[in-house]
């Protein structure tokens, strides 16, 4: 009955036309049940008069009037009604554009229920924006709250409200709730059909607020239902092919941490616990390894795979770009190689014989260390035995590769690593089913970066404060957000800027340039000659985002900053401020700044913290827009709003998780409409 009735064409719902039927697909609503969940915006109550006196200063009435007389505006056929009204409090006009056919109904002397946003005018209170009905003891859309819905061409307000009203009589009963009962109680909640008209039809404003908390509740409850099946599942398999829980030797793991020169951070040992207790465990590890750039994650990634290779397995790291993947593969050579791990680097630019030898050597297994882009999942990559898959900035890295890479070996642990921290309500939702580990403190010794906002135009103080560095020896990024300067834009580009950089502004100095479409090779020699301190100044485009690693850095400037979103400006600044020296980042911006783009950048200028940019990020976009979530799926909420609804997703996640775990067979049998709606959420991530 759930999904039968409510998958009906929304042209089953009387009054429905095809023109309607054409509008509301507009809109994405299609089903009965798409009109049903098409919630208000905003509800207009109609309840409480505002008498004609008060539209003055509010510029809205709510009120009994009557017509007093018609008049019109020019003449001939494009003249336009004017209706003169009273009430109680005063007189006002109604300017009739393109409504003459009003006079029939507004005739002098009929009362009327009245409505509409009001100003004052030519010394008089006139309104172009009203609704009305005959005065009754009945009315139609007065004396109730009116809900507002979301319209496009061809909808009116009425003719929604008609449609979802009619949708609600007719197929309102039969919504089926899908939160258990015991649930509903707990929480103080009601059935779905009552949420429902509650939502569309408040008696009271509270009503609205108290049927949209219970839609919200059932809907992350079925989305956290999902998780736990997914969690329970996992917990179910056995990574090893049934010798459930492998004892990992740890020796290679405290070799390892001695051979470094510092030690770890309290954070970076905790996450080595955790992920190295998954790893020994049964079921395939699934687990986010989130911290700030710098803070140290791919060295606990490096530590976490040197006992799975000592137990004779092999292990993928996986990194966003050739440049990334290149720079991990010599610090995993640098510091696994002399632990006796066999690092191999599966670049898209070797050659066909070297890539052969490598191929071969991987399919055996003498290679176990084995780095590079997503082409490390492409078909003719076999391997021995892999077992445990690292991602770096996973969020780079769409589900579907994710799953391409996992379907690799039988089950193979999964470590994800993130520098874009995700917001707590987020990562429920997206990584829900997945164990967490965070580093929040940084190494020692590092000294936040000081950020400063410059204007277009005040570009030299800029420049002058980047020579004061690169004289005491130091190095810096300028970064732009093109790669050629292109007719339809004023925004500078990175290889004009070369250009002008390197003979006009630091002529004495060496400077270097990168983008995406610099060849590999060349692309190398010139991130090497920066490495290594040749090039003192590097000109690039947000290729340098991700994880390049120059601790002798210390400027990073940013030009048409306002271009860049809140994750790539906090990836950027990131660049710097790694190794002991004070460091710098400047955003330059230009005039014209969007609210949005001002908001940004004064989150910038307010913190360094990425877990506090990310929060940030979420309520200055939305959730659908953050890095990489909306391309990793699973978030199509129609009703709750991670912004504001954290409490109930807590709730709902626990009693989704308690439920599930006390009764696994609780999708079977009972309730059908539960196990539907899963399916049908399922469905549309795999479609994804
Ligand atoms: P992330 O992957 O989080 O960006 P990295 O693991 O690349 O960070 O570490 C950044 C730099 O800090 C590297 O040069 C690394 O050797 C160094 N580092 C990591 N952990 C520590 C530590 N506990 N103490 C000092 N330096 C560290
Ligand atoms: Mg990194």
């Amino acid at each position: 009955m759930y999904l039968h009735e409510l998958r009906l064409p929304v042209s089953k719902v009387r009054g429905v036309g095809p023109a309607t039927e054409r509008a509301f697909a507009q809109l994405g609503i299609i089903h009965v049940r798409d009109l049903l969940y098409h919630l208000p915006r905003e509800y207009e109550d109609r309840k409480e008069t505002r008498p004609l006196a008060t539209a003055m200063q509010s510029g809205y009435a709510n009120t009994v009037a009557q017509v007093v007389a018609h008049d019109y505006i020019g003449f001939g056929p494009k003249r336009t009604l004017k209706v003169y009204i009273k009430d109680s409090s005063a007189t006002a006009s109604l300017v009739c554009f393109g409504r003459n056919f009003l006079a029939d109904k507004l005739q002098p002397g009929a009362r009327i229920f009245l409505a509409g946003t009001f100003s004052y005018r030519y010394k008089e209170l006139q309104s172009s924006s009203f609704e009305f009905e005959p005065y009754s003891s009945q009315p139609r859309i007065f004396g109730t709250i009116l809900p507002i819905y979301g319209l496009t061409e061809g909808l009116s307000q009425h003719s929604v409200r008609q449609a979802v009203r009619n949708a609600l009589a007719t197929y309102g009963a039969k919504v089926q709730t899908l939160l258990p009962t015991v649930l509903r109680k707990r929480h103080q909640l009601s059935t779905t059909a009552e949420a429902l008209a509650c939502v569309h039809r408040p008696q009271r404003p509270e009503e609205a607020e108290t049927g949209r908390r219970t839609l919200a509740f059932e809907e992350l409850f079925v989305l956290q239902l999902g998780i736990a099946r997914r969690a329970l599942e996992r917990k179910n398999k056995n990574v090893t092919g049934g010798s459930s829980g492998t004892t990992l030797p740890l020796s290679p793991l405290i070799r390892g941490r001695e051979s470094l020169p510092f030690a770890l951070t309290s954070d970076q040992e905790t996450a080595v616990t955790e992920i190295v207790d998954d790893l020994q465990d049964g079921a395939p590890m699934a687990r986010l390894l989130q911290g700030d750039v710098g803070s140290g994650k791919t060295l606990v990634a490096f530590l976490s795979a040197l006992p799975v290779i000592q137990a004779g397995y092999q292990v993928v790291f996986m990194a966003p770009t050739e440049l990334l993947a290149r720079q991990h593969a010599t610090n995993a050579d640098r510091f696994l190689g002399p632990l006796g791990v066999n690092v191999g680097f599966l670049s898209g630019s070797l050659g066909q014989a070297a890539r052969g030898t490598l191929l071969q050597a991987i399919a055996v297994g003498t290679v176990n260390f084995i780095v590079g882009t997503h082409a490390v999942f492409t078909p003719e990559v076999a391997f021995a035995r892999l077992r445990y898959v690292i991602v770096d900035e996973q969020h780079r890295f769409g589900v579907l590769q994710r799953s391409a890479l996992l379907a690799k070996g039988e089950d193979p642990d999964l470590l994800l690593m993130t520098a874009t921290p995700i917001p707590r309500t987020l990562a429920l939702t997206v990584f829900g089913d997945m164990a967490t580990s965070t580093i929040r403190k940084m190494p020692p010794g590092r000294r936040p970066v000081e950020t400063h906002l410059a204007r277009e135009g005040n570009e030299q103080k800029v420049y002058d404060w980047v020579r004061r560095e690169l004289t005491a020896g130091r190095q810096a990024y300028f970064v732009y957000p093109l790669i050629e300067r292109s007719d339809k834009s004023e925004l500078k580009a990175a290889e004009h800027m070369y250009e002008f950089l390197s003979r006009e502004i630091f002529p004495d100095f060496s400077v270097g340039l990168i983008h995406s479409r610099v060849r590999e090779d060349e692309k190398e020699r010139r991130m090497h000659d920066f490495v290594s301190g040749k090039t003192a100044v590097l000109v690039a485009t947000s290729v340098v985002e991700v994880g390049v690693d120059v601790s002798n850095a210390t400027c990073m400037v940013v030009e048409h900053a306002q271009q860049f979103g809140l994750a790539a400006l906090h990836q950027l600044r990131g660049r710097v401020g790694r190794g002991s020296h004070q460091s710098y980042a400047f955003l330059i911006y230009s005039t014209g700044l969007t609210e949005e783009a001002k908001k940004r950048l004064k989150v910038m200028m307010d913190t360094t913290d990425g877990f506090q940019i990310a929060e940030q990020d979420l309520i200055i976009r939305g959730p659908g827009d953050i890095a990489g979530i909306r391309q990793s799926g699973y978030l199509r909420l129609h009703v709750a709003d991670l912004g504001r609804d954290m409490d109930i997703m807590n709730h709902a996640r626990k009693a989704a998780f308690e439920l599930l775990g006390e009764d696994p067979g609780l999708l079977n049998a009972e309730h059908a409409g539960l196990r539907d709606a899963l399916t049908g959420t399922e469905q549309e991530e795999n479609a994804l």
